[in-house]
C-alpha cells in the first residue's frame, strides 16, 4: 500500500494539488498564519456571529452547566434539553414543522440522501453539487443520474429519460459552493408539481443571508417550509457547529429510527448546541446582520466588476474571482498571500479546466478599510498577471 501511496502523492504534487495542513489563529477579520497576520477573505461566518458576545457567552454558560462533551450517541445516552430548543427553534425559524440536529452538515446530508432514497428510486442531482451530497448519493441504494448545472431543460429531459420505479428525488444546493449561483427553486418546484419528485435542499450557504428575513435560499423564491427535506450547517451563518434536517413529522421520525450518521456517533458539545440557539434567536430577530453583510457584499462586488473581473453568475458572498488557468490562480494566491491577504485559489478538479479560480467570501465584520485595502491587492494582483487590464 505505501508505495500506492507514495507515488499518488507524487502525482498529486506533479499537478500542483498538493496541501498541507495550515495551523492558523482566526480572530475577527483577521487571521494569524505563520506569526505573520493576514486579512481572512475565507471565512464562512458570513455573519460574523462566531465572536458575537451572546453566542459567545452561550456557548461559556453551556460548558458550565454540563460540561465539555456529551460522550455518548443521543440514541444511547439521550438528548440533552439543548436539542429539544434547538430542534424546535431552527425547524420554526425555517417555516418546517419538525427538525432534526446532525454533528456536521456532511453527516446531515449523509443521514437523509444514504436513508430515504431505496434501490429502485432515480436521483437527480446537480453537477456542482457540494462532496457531502456527492458522497452521501454514492451511498444511497438509489441509481444517480447528474444533470448540467442549474439547467432545468437537461433535467427535465433526463426525469422522462430515466423513470423511477419507486421515487424520484432532485438533490440540489440552494447557493453553491464554488460558484456563488442560485438554484432556480422556483422553476424546480414547477417540475416538481408536473412530475412528482421529492425535491431535497442544501441550504448550507444560504441559510442567514438569502431571502427577505435571511431565511435562506428557499424564501427568494417565497418557498420557506416547502422543501421535502432541507438541510444546512451551524457551521456558517450561525457561526457554530453542527447541522440540521427539516421536514414534515413522519420523515424526521423516519430518520431518527434509520439514519446512521445520526445513530451511530457522538452527541454534539453543549457548547455548539448553546451557541446554535442563541445565534438562531439573533438573526431572528434582528436583520441588521443580514443588512450589513449585504453592504459588505455590495461593496465588494461592485469594486470587482468595476475592475473588470469576471464573477460569473454569482450573487452571495461567494464571490469566485475567475482567472483562468490553475498557474495564474496559484500565482495571485501567493502574490496576496504576500501582501497580507489570505485567499484560497480553486483549481481542477474542484473546479473545470480553464476556470481556475480564487474563492473569496465576504464577511459582516470587514470594515470599509479593509475592503479597500482586499480591492486594491486584487486589482494590483489582477493586472501584474493580466487578468484585468
Ligand atoms: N453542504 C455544503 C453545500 C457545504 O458547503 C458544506 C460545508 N463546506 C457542507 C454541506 C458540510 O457542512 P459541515 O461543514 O457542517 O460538515
Amino acid at each position: 500500500m505505501r508505495d500506492r501511496l507514495r507515488s499518488s502523492i507524487e502525482e498529486i504534487k506533479r499537478k500542483g494539488n498538493y496541501r498541507s495542513i495550515r495551523y492558523v489563529k482566526p480572530s475577527g477579520s483577521r487571521i494569524i498564519y505563520e506569526g505573520k497576520e493576514f486579512l481572512n477573505l475565507c471565512s464562512n461566518s458570513y455573519l460574523s456571529l462566531h465572536t458575537h458576545p451572546e453566542v459567545v457567552a452561550a456557548a461559556k454558560a453551556a460548558v458550565d452547566e454540563y460540561g465539555a462533551g456529551t460522550c455518548s450517541s443521543r440514541s444511547i445516552s439521550g438528548s440533552i434539553e439543548l436539542y429539544r430548543i434547538l430542534e424546535h427553534e431552527i425547524a420554526t425559524y425555517k417555516g418546517y414543522d419538525k427538525g432534526l440536529v446532525f454533528s456536521t452538515g456532511y453527516m446531515g446530508n449523509m443521514g437523509v440522501i444514504a436513508t430515504l432514497p431505496e434501490s429502485g428510486d432515480v436521483i437527480f442531482s446537480d453537477e456542482l453539487n457540494h462532496s457531502s451530497l456527492i458522497d452521501s448519493i454514492r451511498l444511497s441504494r438509489a441509481k444517480t443520474v447528474v444533470y448540467r448545472h442549474r439547467d432545468l431543460n437537461d433535467l427535465e429531459e433526463k426525469i422522462r429519460k430515466h423513470p423511477s420505479r419507486g421515487d424520484a428525488f432532485v438533490i440540489t444546493e440552494s447557493v453553491f459552493s464554488m460558484d456563488g449561483d442560485v438554484a432556480p427553486l422556483g422553476d424546480l418546484m414547477r417540475l416538481k408539481k408536473e412530475h412528482g419528485f421529492q425535491l431535497l435542499l442544501d441550504d448550507a450557504h444560504g441559510t442567514g443571508v438569502f431571502g427577505e428575513t435571511g431565511r435562506g435560499g428557499a424564501e427568494l423564491f417565497n418557498l420557506s417550509g416547502t422543501m421535502d427535506v432541507e438541510t444546512a450547517t451551524f457551521g456558517k451563518s450561525f457561526g457554530s457547529f453542527g447541522a440540521f434536517a427539516l421536514g414534515d413529522p413522519l420523515v424526521i421520525e423516519y430518520l431518527v429510527n434509520r439514519a446512521r450518521t445520526f445513530m451511530y456517533t457522538t452527541a454534539l458539545a453543549p457548547a455548539s448546541l448553546a451557541a446554535s440557539i442563541a445565534a438562531v434567536r439573533l438573526i431572528s430577530d434582528n436583520l441588521t446582520f443580514k443588512k450589513e453583510l449585504w453592504d459588505n457584499i455590495d461593496y465588494i462586488r461592485k469594486g470587482l466588476a468595476k475592475a473588470g473581473f469576471d464573477l460569473k453568475e454569482s450573487v452571495g458572498p461567494i464571490v469566485p474571482i475567475v482567472v483562468g488557468h490553475d498557474d495564474k490562480a496559484v500565482k495571485m494566491q501567493n502574490i496576496l498571500m504576500g501582501k497580507g491577504i489570505f485567499i484560497q485559489a480553486v483549481r481542477p478538479p474542484t473546479v473545470p479546466r480553464g476556470m481556475s479560480r480564487l474563492r473569496l467570501t465576504v464577511v459582516r465584520c470587514l470594515s470599509k478599510e479593509e475592503m479597500d485595502f482586499a480591492l486594491d491587492q486584487l486589482i494590483l494582483a489582477g493586472r501584474e498577471l493580466g487578468i484585468i487590464s
